[in-house]
């Protein structure tokens, strides 16, 4: 558990279990022992076919735990109740999801349900997210707020103004000053009194990845002028008590307790200042950035830690805003955050296998072999060999490389000018790698092929570099012999992962227990991805057409087993993919269908069992079947 820093990151929902697998507290601090759930056992249920007792699901898989989604919420909550009470703060606070970290329908539904005792509310960003947190809301708490962000028109303000009338507690957040005329324009149609918030944008600025929204050049938000434009053509419209609410977000990760308070303590100055010219202001809303400690390092330096925790965030921003009011005699709004990757990213984990390790294989060189490569070389290249042939009987390997390497070069010139056959060009590879594996003895790294699509699964990884704790789930009591890096299954050099916490380049990682470097005869390899549930289920794409996992839904049950299945969806199929590519795959089958029946008649072939591999195919996940996949070995070794 050590190698992979387990308990600085996982503490305290994930460890090391004493079979040596991941297991999960599904409570945080206060599970009890035998309500551990051994992560290895979910993923034999899910995946063990259905004539075994399991639920025949393929990997890649997403298992989602909705009680650590329920902690993280009321860990949050209660930071902030702690932090209020302690320093007599007097309001409350009241946080909002950001769907966009999450879309997928019950975790929105679980958080709906989860906050409704404490008002937690929903923020959407879209005219798709606001009709969902509109639906999901009917079910939440009435003073639960609806936060309307993101670039609007006519038609997202006047949805944001029907749910008003269904007695939502929307909020309308001006993120351009051009809204403020669709606002009032629209409102006065359909005879609704709106409650107006504004973004406004900080000068504090956050200088990590996730700060290019903050500072004054920001992409979205407010300026000082604007913001006074606003309040008087409000105050001119008659609608300034209509102004209730301020909101600002300094950027996601927030590396520090000093940054956050520097920019919640310049927004308190402008919620005083609103107060001042005459808004009846209720609500500062500080946006999200509540980090994640991805590496467990605790460090206020990396754009994957942070240096704080959930309670030293909240207490931040209580005394903060607490500070500003006192001095200004402003009463202390109600405060909200749109905290999403805090709540979600815990809960849920992806789990995907590895199907092969490419073991180094050098080409086997006879002394002969090399004689006759070396005979046949020209005389340049000959003395090229020669200089490597003496730097290695010198022992100085670095130099062996170098002659290699321009070696090969100039081998693979007089292969094209005709000069070298094949075999000799092959010689020549594999004295190349003999020298560099000499070189590189010490730790080869190993290439771990992954039943896995990057691009669709961990997008943040390819797309910003962002990196997430990956482990084995199981065998985590041996000790593991090889380092690896992971390849995926798309047709894309940028669908490998080479960095890892901790500044590795590799990964520590078991050896396949078969011989031929895959893990068909010794069982399966399951690695885990953890703390992705926040943005990479929302971001993913499907390059090269690979859909969405599998996903399970679990939970902690004290019966027999530690756990029970609430739900299971299958990854998405080819056919669901195709549709989605405006392919039609019943005509396609039936395309191919008659195809066989034609060229099939002649050829003695039996239709009906090709029509039945083609639905098959249709049927299927794009991912390589369980079933299979351990005896494909996309190295060849
Ligand atoms: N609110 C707004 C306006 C955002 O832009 C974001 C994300 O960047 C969030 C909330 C969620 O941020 P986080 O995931 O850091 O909590």
């Amino acid at each position: 558990a050590s190698l992979y820093r387990v308990d600085a990151w996982g503490a305290p929902y994930f460890s090391v279990n004493s079979s040596g697998n991941m297991s999960v507290r599904p409570h945080g601090e206060e599970t009890l022992p035998h309500q551990e759930i051994d992560l290895l056992k979910i993923v034999k249920k899910a995946s063990d076919s259905k004539s075994t007792g399991g639920l025949g699901l393929q990997l890649p898989l997403i298992v989602r735990m909705p009680e650590v989604l329920k902690n993280r919420l009321e860990s949050l909550q209660s930071a902030f109740n702690f932090a209020i009470e302690a320093q007599e703060y007097e309001a409350h606070y009241q946080g909002v999801f950001p769907v966009k970290c999450n879309q997928d329908r019950f975790v929105v539904e679980d958080i709906v349900r989860f906050g409704s005792s404490f008002r937690f509310g929903l923020e959407a960003g879209s005219k798709p997210e606001l009709l969902l947190a509109m639906s999901c809301l009917c079910k939440g708490s009435p003073e639960a707020l609806l936060v309307c962000n993101g670039f609007k028109d006519a038609e997202y303000i006047s949805l944001a103004l029907v749910a008003r009338k269904l007695a939502l507690n929307t909020v309308i957040v001006l993120e351009q000053e051009e809204e403020l005329d669709i606002v009032i324009d629209v409102s006065k149609k359909l005879l609704v009194r709106p409650v107006i918030g504004l973004r406004a944008k900080l000068r504090t600025k956050h200088s990590g990845h996730f700060g290019s929204t903050s500072g004054e050049k920001g992409k979205f938000g407010l300026t000082t002028s604007q913001i006074l434009r606003v309040v008087k053509k409000l105050d001119q419209a008659g609608m300034l008590d209509c102004l209730q609410l301020l909101h600002f977000h300094i950027g996601s990760q927030i590396p520090s307790t000093t940054l956050l308070a520097d920019g919640v303590g310049e927004a308190a100055q402008i919620y005083c200042e609103l107060v001042r010219l005459g808004a009846q202001m209720q609500v500062i809303d500080i946006g999200g950035g509540l980090g994640i400690d991805y590496d467990g390092s605790k460090s206020s330096d990396s754009d994957i830690s942070i240096g704080y925790s959930l309670q030293e965030y909240a207490s931040s921003v209580v005394h903060a805003i607490q500070a500003v009011c006192d001095r200004r005699s402003v009463k202390h709004p109600i405060l909200c955050s749109e905290s999403g990757r805090a709540i979600v990213s815990h809960h849920s984990i992806l789990i995907f296998e590895a199907v092969s390790a490419s073991v180094y294989d050098a080409p086997a060189m006879s002394t002969l072999g090399l004689q006759y490569f070396v005979d046949g070389l020209p005389d340049d290249a000959r003395s090229v060999y020669g200089s490597l042939s003496s730097a290695a009987k010198r022992g100085e390997y670095e130099t062996c490389l170098r002659y290699a390497e321009h070696l090969k070069e100039m081998c693979i010139e007089l292969f094209k000018e005709g000069l070298l056959c094949m075999e000799q060009l092959a010689a020549v590879d594999g004295l190349c790698d003999l020298v560099s594996k000499a070189v590189d003895a010490s730790d080869p790294v190993h290439t771990y092929h992954v039943n896995l699509s990057i691009f669709t699964s961990i997008p943040d990884f390819w797309g910003i570099g962002q990196l997430f704790p990956i482990v084995p789930i199981h065998r985590l009591d041996q000790k593991p012999a090889l380092r690896g890096i992971l390849s995926d299954l798309t047709c894309d050099s940028d669908g490998k992962m080479d960095k890892f916490i901790g500044g590795e380049s590799s990964l520590p990682l078991h050896e396949p227990e078969s011989e031929g470097g895959d893990f068909a005869g010794g069982g399966h390899y399951y690695l885990g991805m953890f703390l992705g549930g926040a943005y990479e289920e929302a971001i993913g794409g499907f390059h090269n057409l690979f859909g969405r996992p599998s996903v399970i839904r679990v939970q902690q049950s004290d019966g027999p087993h530690s756990f029970a299945v609430t739900l299971a969806v299958p990854g998405q199929s080819c056919t669901d993919i195709l549709q989605m590519m405006q392919y039609e795959p019943k005509l396609m089958f039936e395309t191919l269908r008659h195809r066989a029946e034609e060229y099939g008649r002649g050829q003695d072939v039996a239709i009906i069992a090709l029509a039945n591999d083609l639905a098959r195919s249709f049927r299927n996940t794009p991912y390589l079947d369980g079933a299979c996949s351990g005896s494909l070995n996309p190295m060849g070794n």
